[in-house]
């Protein structure tokens, strides 16, 4: 299991150190992307693990949320069972992003933080089969990227603008998506790599 190794962490909210397992990115072959960047792992897949869920309090966090939990969080949460500590499935990690997004909604966290929270579970709902809880979450994740489009003086926006043309492809806007595509296809200060994204998913609408 060399793929695998634990973290020692410290919960944000009680204090209370504990270990969870992650998943060497070097070590996994991506067997395929799909066009809104979720990933197909020959083995174990990276981000089930994103979410550390503490035993003692049952808060559950990433590395990146960018504030802290008020002390009120403690009397609004219940410990989970025990189903974090060792190796993750789609199920047991659909679990752990559910109180992530719970936690992060308590604690306001930022549109970016939000649209990543429910773009992973989307992809773990299309893991699973089920295309009405993929598609939930991909709305809620479009409209936290909207807000981070809006929201931010981002250096290159050029991947949020893809996304929000591709997320509005996948939930059967093809207006909205083209408009889109459009933009970040003509856009000089798009990079390439997104333009030509753009172009392909264009593509991929007129061929309808
Ligand atoms: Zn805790």
């Amino acid at each position: 299991m060399e793929d695998m190794y634990t973290k020692e962490l410290t919960c944000m909210l009680c204090s209370k150190a504990f270990k969870s397992r992650a998943v060497r990115k070097s070590k996994q072959a991506v067997l395929k992307t799909d066009s809104d960047f979720c990933m197909y792992y020959e083995k174990e897949t990276p981000y089930f693990y994103h979410v550390n869920v503490c035993p003692h309090c049952g808060y559950a966090f990433l590395e990146s949320f960018a504030k802290k939990p008020g002390e009120k969080m403690k009397e609004k949460l219940t410990t989970l069972p025990d189903f974090f500590s060792g190796k993750r499935n789609a199920a047991t990690a659909e679990l752990a992003y559910k109180r992530a997004i719970d936690c992060a909604k308590m604690q306001r966290e930022n549109d970016e933080i939000m649209a990543s929270l429910y773009m992973q579970m989307a992809w773990i709902n299309r893991l699973r089969g089920d295309r009405v809880k993929e598609e939930a979450h991909l709305g809620e994740a479009l409209a936290h990227y909207t807000g981070v489009y809006e929201g931010s003086d981002l250096e290159d926006a050029s991947k949020v603008m893809y996304l929000i043309g591709e997320l509005n492809r996948r939930l059967g806007c093809n207006k909205k998506a083209v408009f889109w595509f459009s933009r970040v296809a003509n856009d000089e200060n798009c990079s390439q790599a997104m333009r030509y994204r753009a172009r392909q998913s264009w593509q991929s609408l007129r061929s309808v």
